[in-house]
Parts: structure tokens; sequence; C-alpha cells
């Protein structure tokens, strides 16, 4: 025998409320916690990226000022003093320093000298750049001779390198590209004043190496440690005109977009702006993803708590419906089972007194008294199979039989009451059915529960018509009456326990609520099916349909 777990309502209703609401609701507090703390979290590494983005920037700031200052050195080192300074030897250092474009000294009493690269002045770009730059320095030279040579003193005096910068946009067809002039202090000639020179560095040198150099040495040496363990994203850097943004420059991994940070340069480039952002994501992006995961996971967590309340809320619903139910059963139960008592017990004592005057009267009394009996004993039966089908221990003892005699005999033993109820009875059994494997008893209860009900809701017209046949797979057992009928609604419900439609025709009627859920699980443990076919008034037809192969265990319990 198999032992099956029997689930009792209350542990049924203690799960589904674990399950459907505690375990969603217990989730959803948890992911809160969860999510605060990612928040926090998230918001930290945000944060972190724009600190270490703006280190960063300031980082390649320094690194670009000194190779500009490494690039510069040279040059100013090398620069003809004033009295030897000419146009050749001017082109000497040029072709030394590939990087510079144009080289310019003044003194104030021997003037201006302005030299600019000459294997590119046939470009006419370069000669306009040229002759422009030649006239702003003189001019410049001469109006802030004064200024210039203070400041270079004071930046040697306080010990730092005696060069500043200057920053310009030079013209390419319609588009810019960006200069940067740097300014020195010749070596001193004894008895004159002393001589500024400058420095013009290559628009298209820093345009095409030094800014792709700096960018990519920059975000090796910087960004890669300061930045990728704590996003785990890449970063790219550009580097643009100040007031126009597209790129002068790019490290490789700048794929475009609007820059989470910037910095505007100031010692060697000034007019220029250095700017840094997230490789293939932005941090505003990081931030919606974020948010846009969030509210997903609360939406179906709110969806399963939804799911979970209604599905507890239907549970409690059935539980009370249940609950009632059993209250009706046990007043039913009770009502019908002091009937037949109180019955025998009345024929009883008559019969005990001895008073009746013919042996046909102590006959019938007799009569009166078994079948009282039997229906005490049907309905107590129905009751034992009840609970056993409840606690699960219900068991059938399936054999070979002939369904048809089976039915025939059952019926037989019935055909008096049937009768004697004032029923027009009719009976079609086939002849040629196959025997079935079946509990005998079980399938002949669940017949006399369907001829039973019957007889108990047909009040006016009284008919009962039993059929017997074979239908492909299976053989079908009608049970039809001209009864008062069930309405659509409520056939599907009729087969749960303890259920009695509430109408007043069958609330006059006695009944437990218990005979169909019997005859379902009967034939359902035989592997078939009960169904009703039914219109309120007219009558009702109950088929239980039992397959001929069927496939049930021998000894099963359901
Ligand atoms: P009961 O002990 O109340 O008859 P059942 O489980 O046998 O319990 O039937 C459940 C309900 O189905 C009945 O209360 C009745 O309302 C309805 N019912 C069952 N059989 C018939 C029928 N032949 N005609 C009309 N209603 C029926």
């Amino acid at each position: 025998m198999k032992k099956r777990w029997h689930w009792n309502e209350r542990t049924r209703l203690v799960l589904t409320l674990e399950l459907a609401v505690v375990l969603p609701a217990a989730a959803l507090i948890i992911f809160m916690a969860l999510r605060l703390k990612s928040i926090q979290r998230d918001r930290q590494v945000e944060a972190a990226i724009q600190r270490d983005f703006y280190e960063v920037l300031a980082i390649s700031e320094k690194h670009m000022s000194e190779k500009a200052f490494e690039l510069v050195d040279p040059v100013r080192h090398q620069f003809p003093p004033a009295n030897q300074a000419c146009p050749e030897s001017l082109d000497g250092l040029l072709e030394q320093y590939p990087y510079a474009a144009h080289l310019f000294l003044y003194n104030p009493d021997r003037g201006a000298i302005f030299r600019s690269r000459q294997a590119r002045m046939r470009e006419p770009d370069f000669r306009t750049e040229g002759d422009e730059l030649a006239k702003m320095m003189a001019g410049w030279a001469k109006i802030d001779y004064d200024y210039m040579v203070k400041k270079l003193h004071e930046l040697d005096s306080k010990g730092k390198t005696p060069v500043f910068y200057d920053g310009s946009h030079v013209s390419r067809g319609d588009r810019h590209l960006y200069q940067s002039i740097a300014v020195f202090l010749l070596p001193h000639t004894p008895g004159e004043r002393p001589t500024v020179g400058a420095m013009a560095f290559d628009a298209e040198y820093l345009r095409d190496r030094f800014f792709p150099e700096m960018l990519s040495s920059c975000m090796r040496s910087n960004f890669a440690e300061a930045k990728s363990d704590k996003s785990g994203s890449r970063a790219g850097m550009m580097v643009h005109i100040r007031g126009e943004s597209d790129p002068l420059a790019t490290s490789a991994e700048w794929d475009g977009g609007t820059p989470e940070v910037e910095r505007n340069l100031e010692t060697a480039f000034s007019g220029l702006t250095l700017a840094i952002k997230l490789h293939g994501t932005t941090l505003a992006s990081l931030g919606q993803r974020f948010i846009r995961t969030s509210f997903l996971i609360l939406s179906a967590l709110s969806v399963l708590l939804a799911a979970g309340i209604l599905l507890t809320y239907r549970n409690v619903w059935k539980e009370m419906a249940l609950a009632r139910l059993k209250s009706d059963f046990v007043s039913n139960v009770s009502h019908e089972l002091r009937t037949p008592l109180s019955l025998i017990r009345l024929y009883a004592e008559t019969l005990e007194m001895g008073r009746l005057s013919s042996r046909e009267k102590y006959q019938q009394y007799y009569s009166i008294i078994r079948k009282e009996s039997e229906r005490l004993t049907a309905l107590i039966n129905n009751i034992l199979d009840f609970s056993r089908i409840e606690a699960g221990r219900k068991e059938y003892d399936f054999r070979e039989t002939d369904i048809a005699e089976l039915v025939r005999n059952t019926l037989e033993s019935y055909r008096y009451q049937i009768e004697q109820h004032g029923f027009a009875f009719q009976e079609s059994i086939a002849d040629d059915l196959p025997s079935l494997r079946v509990d005998r008893e079980a399938i002949a209860r669940s017949l006399l529960n369907l001829v039973n009900n019957a007889l108990k809701y047909s009040q006016i017209e009284k008919f009962l018509g039993v059929k017997l046949y074979r239908d492909n797979g299976s053989v079908k057992l009608e049970v039809i009456d001209h009864g008062i009928g069930i309405p659509p609604n409520e056939q599907p419900k009729i087969f749960e326990k303890f259920y009695r439609i509430c109408d007043p025709l069958v609330h006059n009627t006695k009944g437990s609520g218990l005979g169909l859920s019997l005859v379902r699980h009967i034939v359902r443990a035989h592997g078939g099916e009960v169904s009703v076919e039914s219109a309120p008034g007219k009558g009702s037809k109950f088929t239980i349909a039992l397959p001929v192969n069927s496939a049930v265990d021998g000894a099963s319990s359901s």
C-alpha cells in the first residue's frame, strides 16, 4: 500500500502563505536592502570615477607641460646669441628640431628676427601663418618687452624654468589647428639688454604626434591603475580647442560623445581643453541602467507579491467556504442519522409490544426497519469512505468483473425501492460488454449514489433510466432522471466535497454533500471520469466512463 503525505487544510494554508506572501516579501526586503547598499556603492563608484577623472586630467596636463618643457629646452639652449643670430643660423636650429615651425628673437637694441621652416613655405596656409606670426611677434615684443623680461626673471628667481607659453589658433582651410609659442630669455651678451627668444611649435606636429602620443601614454600610465579597478570600464581622452567641440586629437579609446570631465589647460597649452569619458558608456547611462534594472526587479517582485496575496486570498476564501460547508455537513448528517434511527426505534418498540393485528403488518414493519438500517449503512459507508479518502487511506480491490452483471445485481436489490417511490424505471444493459478490472463494491456504491440522487431530486416527474453500453475505448454507465435539474454554473461544483446546491428544492431534501465527491474519487481511481449533463426543470444525466483497458494498479489507494 502506498502511503501518501496528506496535506491538511491548515498546512496548505500556511505553506501558501509562506510561499506566496512571506517569500516574495522577504525577497523584496532583502532586495531593497541590497539595492540600497548598491546605490550607496554605485554613488561611491560614480563619485570615484569623477574624482579619478579629475585626477587623471590634472596628471595628464602636468605630463604634457613637462614634455613641452623638455622639447623647448634644447632649442632654448642652442639658440644663437643675439649677436650671432641670422636666418641661416635659425634654419640650422629648425633643421635640428622638426617640431619647431618658427623661431623668433628680439632685442630692443638690435631689433627682431623671425624665421619659419623654409621647407614648408610652399604651403600657402603655412606661409600665411608665418607672415601673420612674424607681424604679431614683432608687435608683441615691442610693446611687451619689459613685461616679458620681468616675467621670465621672476620665473628664474623662483627656481622655475624661465619659459612661458602663449597659445593661438592657426587656420588650415576652414578648420583650425592649435599652436603654442614658447617664450624664453637667451644667454646674456654683456653690455646689452636681455634678448627674448621664442619657438612656435609646429601645429601639425602637435595634432598628429605630440597630443596622440601624450594622450596614449597618459592613459597607459595614469588611467590604467587609477580607474579600471573601480568601475571595470575603460576610458578615452581627447583634447580640443576651447570653444570648439571637435577633437583636435584623441587617444585610441575615445569613442566620441560628450565628455564626462573637462579641464582647461594652462601652462604650456593654454586655449586647449583636455576631456575624458568612459569608453562605450557614460556615467549617466550607468546610472540609468542601474535604475532600470532596479525597477524591473522591483516590478517583478511586486507582481509576485500581488499574485501571492491573490492566491492567499483565494485560499482563505476557499477555506472559509469549506468551513461553512463542513458545519452544514455536520447538521445534515446528524439529521440524516436521526431520522432512520428514530424510525427504527419507533417500529421496533411497536413490534415489541406485539399489538399488531395482522402478519402483513409485522412484515411491513420488519421491512421498514431493514430499509432504514440499509439507509443508515449506506450513509455510514459514505462517511467512512470519505474519511478514508481524506486521510489518503482508501484502498481499492480491483478484480476482473462482469460489469453488466454487477450493474444488474445492484439495481435488482434496489428495484423494489425504486418502484415503491412510484418511479418509472428503464434499464438498458448492452450484451457485448467486456469484463473490466474494477472494485465491485466501490462501483456499486457509485451507482447507488447516482440512483439515490435521481430518486431524491425528482419530485414531479418520476423517471429513472440506467444505461450501460460500450463506447469506443470505454464502458459508459448513465443514470438519467427527469427531476429538478442542475443550473449550468453549479454543475462543476457539485462534485466538490460537502457541496450542496443552495436551492429550496435541494434544501428540503436530506443529504450530506458527499455522494458525488465520492463517485468522482472512485471513478478517477479506476482511470475514468464522471460527467453531468443537466437542465433545470428538465432533468439530469450522470455518465460514468470507465476505460476498457484500465491500467490501474491492483491495490492502489488514492
Ligand atoms: P447530497 O447528499 O446533497 O445529495 P451529493 O454529493 O450526492 O450530495 O450531491 C451534491 C448536490 O448535487 C446535491 O446537493 C444536489 O444539489 C445536486 N444533485 C446531485 N444529483 C442531482 C440530481 N440527480 N438532480 C438534481 N440535483 C442533483
